[in-house]
């Protein structure tokens, strides 16, 4: 059995741990982890579970198979679209191709067909396993809550479609409406949605990356290992670069009791997310919860000294000091998988693939594709609230509602065409704290602590740019989010006027202290008005 918690609606009021414990537990406050395969003698509790919470942010579904279904169509059906519109014709028997067979592959999959598109559906994804859920991967399997092979996610009988794993896409032919695919295979499409996400930027040095004991997290042969390294009990792991994946790596480390240091070049904690001013907030937590966080400072080199087994021993610092480590994991964001799209002639570079707000691709002349849409990761799609200026996320929220967004496009003529207009939503269980944002807090010049208390690590932190709101963030005060979604949504002025509860005595606004140029691992930038703008290209070469 599957269980998937939307954590972007969750607002941690643990009725979920009250019905089914084995399954769901709050850890902190409000930080929910659950086992994303349990037992099937679970069900009865889960329903109830999924019943009696509030958002409705928790789905059970039975797994299904993956295969090759014939979802070629009776000859009378094609007959019969003769006489439709086209639009209805092509709904019926017309040819999608999905590449990249995770999150938002899947998700565009489901409502292709939940929106009555019967033709022939053929999902293209590089790796070997069915689409899987990534967040887990840092959190529950890293504590060993959940196997790195539970993570699957539901996948329902309806998504009728050709899958073809393992494969890789390497080109894409816009004129002849061709993917080609790196067994040699071509395959034709009428429409096509590209979703290949981003994956793990490695440690630079090659010869040390392949140093046994030196991980990333962002698949779960990865996690697999770490956890395994983990588990075998290592003296000290280091963990370089502190934003979200490394700060969660840090919490599981702490939670098995194993020491670690985490390095970051920046002047705090989850800087590039969040800001100095907040990150600050977020490196109290850490050193907190035991964790030696070095902060403005680099790693320079990783170094199995000279025993010739090719293990890990040791670390160098910029500072000039060294630690000595059994296990690496270099948390340094993600690459856009936009390099098989070379040639293809869109609008593709380091912050992914440049898409109206509709999901369809822009060429590199900024004219938009009738027939390339995008979604999930690598995309990068203009918004209202940004100054329609085009935003980048690696967010598990948008994923899903971007690839709803596209396959609905997909599948409708012009005017029942919807925008994607959805606020950036995002969580990170960490320390037993559940820190959520909404909208863009990097988009910011200012941040105000607008409810509760720092000092007991349950606040709302208010991001302005220029006199207007354009974020939230709150650590483990997810139920008031909503109301600031709000504000972000229509620009309400900043700081925000209202009275609220729990308002600490100290209201005014400090600098947020954000990095510009972003960096590298930021999970959500706002990276500028054109399509084909390659100004972000400099941020990444000056990098390590
Ligand atoms: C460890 C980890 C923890 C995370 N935790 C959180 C969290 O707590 N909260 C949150 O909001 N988000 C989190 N995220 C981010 C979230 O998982 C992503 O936003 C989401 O997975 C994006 O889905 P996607 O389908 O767009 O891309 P991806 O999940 O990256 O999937 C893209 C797929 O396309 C495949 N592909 C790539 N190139 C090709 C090609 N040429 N041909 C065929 N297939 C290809 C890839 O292999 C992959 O399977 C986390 C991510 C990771 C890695
Ligand atoms: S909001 Fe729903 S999923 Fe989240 S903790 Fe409460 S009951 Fe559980």
């Amino acid at each position: 059995m599957k269980v998937v918690v939307d954590l972007t609606r969750c607002q941690g009021y643990a009725q979920c741990a009250f019905a089914a414990p084995d399954v769901f537990t709050i850890r902190g406050d409000e930080a929910l982890l659950y086992d994303p395969a349990p037992d099937d003698a679970q069900r009865a509790k889960i329903v109830r579970a999924a019943a009696m919470c509030p958002v409705q942010a928790i789905t059970l579904e039975r797994s299904s198979r993956l295969g090759r279904d014939d979802v070629r169509q009776p000859p009378e059906a094609v007959a019969r679209a003769a006489a439709e519109s086209s639009e209805e014709a092509f709904k019926r028997t017309g040819r999608i191709v999905i590449v990249g067979a995770s999150l938002a592959g899947l998700r565009a999959g489901l409502v292709l067909r939940r929106e009555g598109f019967t033709g022939s559906l053929t999902v293209i994804g590089d790796e070997p396993y069915p689409p899987y859920d990534r967040p887990p991967l840092s959190k529950q399997v890293l504590i060993g809550q959940a196997s790195a092979r539970e993570t699957v996610l539901p996948l329902p009988d309806e998504i009728a479609a050709d899958w073809r794993l393992g494969v890789a896409a390497t080109g894409l032919d816009v004129g002849s409406k061709q993917v080609l695919l790196a067994d040699g295979e071509r395959v034709g499409f009428d429409r096509v949605l590209i979703a290949t996400g981003a994956r793990a930027r490695p440690w630079p040095n090659e010869a040390e990356a392949r140093l046994a004991g030196v991980f990333t997290v962002h698949t779960p042969d990865d996690a697999e290992g770490l956890r395994q390294a983990l588990t075998a009990g290592p003296g000290r792991v280091l963990v370089i670069g502190a934003g979200f994946t490394g700060c969660e790596v840090a919490s599981a480390c702490r939670e098995l009791g194993i020491p670690v240091t985490v390095v970051e070049r920046g002047p705090a904690a989850l800087t590039g997310a969040l800001g100095a001013a907040i990150g600050g907030i977020a490196a109290q937590m850490l050193r907190d919860h035991g964790v030696d966080l070095r902060c403005g400072v680099q790693v320079t080199a990783l170094d199995g000294e000279g025993k010739g087994d090719g293990r890990l021993r040791r670390a160098w610092l910029s500072d000039g000091s060294t630690l000595d480590v059994d296990v690496a994991v270099a948390a340094l964001g993600g690459i856009r998988n936009v390099e098989w799209l070379e040639g293809s002639g869109l609008a593709a570079g380091v912050w992914g693939i440049a898409c109206d707000a509709g999901c369809r691709a822009f060429d590199l002349n900024g004219v938009v594709t009738d027939d390339v849409f995008v979604a999930g990761d690598v995309a990068r799609f203009p918004h209202p609230v940004y100054d329609y200026q085009f935003l980048a996320l690696e967010h598990w929220g948008n994923a899903v509602a971007q690839a709803e967004i596209a396959a609905h496009n997909m599948i409708s003529t012009e005017a029942e065409r919807w925008p994607h207009l959805a606020l950036p939503v995002f969580w990170s269980t960490q320390f037993g704290t559940e820190i959520k944002s909404v909208g863009v807090p990097t988009h910011a010049d200012q941040v105000v602590i607008a409810q509760g208390s720092v000092a007991e690590r349950r606040f709302v932190a208010v991001y302005g740019y220029r006199g207007r709101i354009t974020a939230a963030v709150s650590f483990n005060q997810a139920k008031w989010l909503e109301f600031y979604e709000s504000l972000v949504d229509q620009a309400a002025p900043f700081p925000p006027s209202s009275r609220a509860v729990d308002e600490p005595a100290d209201r005014r606004p400090v600098a947020a202290r954000v990095p510009d140029p972003p960096m590298p691992y930021a999970t959500v930038v706002v990276t500028g008005h054109k399509p084909s703008e390659r100004r972000v290209a400099a941020v990444h070469r000056t990098y390590v």
